[in-house]
């Protein structure tokens, strides 16, 4: 068992973007990169190079006609994925499996006791559903690693933990009739923001009603307010006992983003990746693997997320 973070890195996921003016750009991983190295946690951290998902792998969650059109319309390299938030770039396909490949990695390398912990930049599109593309995601990266999680290594109990500023809404509506896939998405107020689901009475339905967290805060909201909303979260997921945990610590509720409204510190983001480490230490034998979310301001997304790398080495 290696103590080191797992982090991933590459052209083949930093190729995830869509170009000028786009916010989502291909520039995102490299300037996470530069920040972390700058920070010079040295020791701690060993690089993971992504492989593509095979699509088997991407029909563990998505439907196979959703996986041809977005293979076709990548080869075509023009027009949309969804209403017009999402554009079919030339070479998508490609770069969308290489992100989804990338977690599956961290999967296997922590499932092989090689490490507990791990970080994917880029990975963490929560918007994907089972059949369509939205939000500037193309394939649900998180969605796919649940059931991966469970069809190749048998987990029953995977925990999803949201703390981007928009409702995780393709995670959750996937598995919204479904107990085992324990969910907690601290977002801005769906009134006032994309996707504008995620009420707090949002709990599930069927046989999961009542098993889901779902908290908004309003806009504006600082460190203060999403701390309050944190202590729930971990008395949550404390009495469900995941096996696993998959964070998305998209870096688009700090303050400044362009595209939000919630004015939250890379503080947050660096406490909460330690308290799920200290979760997954008590209850999922410390697997944990954090992916990076949104997160638009350059500045914002390199400093949260290095933060996240940051607690992720240091919680142990
Ligand atoms: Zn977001």
């Amino acid at each position: 068992m290696n103590g080191n973070v797992l982090v991933y890195r590459g052209e083949e996921i930093a190729a995830y973007g869509f170009g000028d003016p786009h916010p989502f750009g291909t520039d995102r991983h490299d300037a996470f990169h530069a920040e972390l190295v700058r920070a010079q946690l040295g020791d701690a951290i060993d690089y993971g190079h992504p492989r593509p998902a095979r699509v088997d792998e991407l029909a563990l969650f998505h439907t196979a006609d959703y996986i041809d059109r977005v293979s076709r319309l990548s080869e075509e390299g023009q027009g949309w994925l969804d209403d017009g938030d999402t554009p079919a770039v030339p070479g998508i396909f490609g770069a969308a499996s290489a992100v989804v490949g990338a977690v599956l990695c961290a999967v296997d390398e922590i499932m092989h006791d090689n490490y507990r912990r791990a970080f994917v930049p880029i990975a963490g599109l929560h918007h994907a559903a089972r059949d369509r593309a939205a939000g500037f995601c193309v394939f649900n990266d998180c969605g796919v690693a649940a059931e991966y999680l469970r069809v190749k290594y048998g987990l029953a109990r995977i925990a999803y933990v949201d703390i981007d500023a928009h409702h995780g809404d393709g995670v959750f509506y996937a598995f919204e009739d479904d107990p085992d896939l324990i969910f907690a998405d601290i977002h801005e107020d769906g009134r006032y923001l994309y996707p504008g689901t995620g009420s707090p009475e949002e709990t599930g339905t069927g046989r999961a009603r009542g098993t889901k967290l779902n908290i908004a805060l309003a806009p504006g909201a600082t460190d203060a307010e999403f701390f309050a909303a944190w202590e729930r979260v971990e008395v949550y997921l404390d009495a469900q006992q995941p096996e696993f945990i998959l964070m998305q610590c998209g870096a688009d509720s700090l303050e400044g983003d362009p595209i939000t409204h919630l004015c939250l510190s890379e503080e947050a983001h660096a406490r909460a990746a330690a308290a799920l480490c200290r979760l997954a230490d008590r209850h999922a034998s410390g697997r944990i693997i954090a992916t990076g979310g949104g997160g638009y301001d350059r500045r914002n997304l390199a400093r949260a997320w290095t933060r996240v790398v940051q607690s992720l080495a240091e919680t142990r």
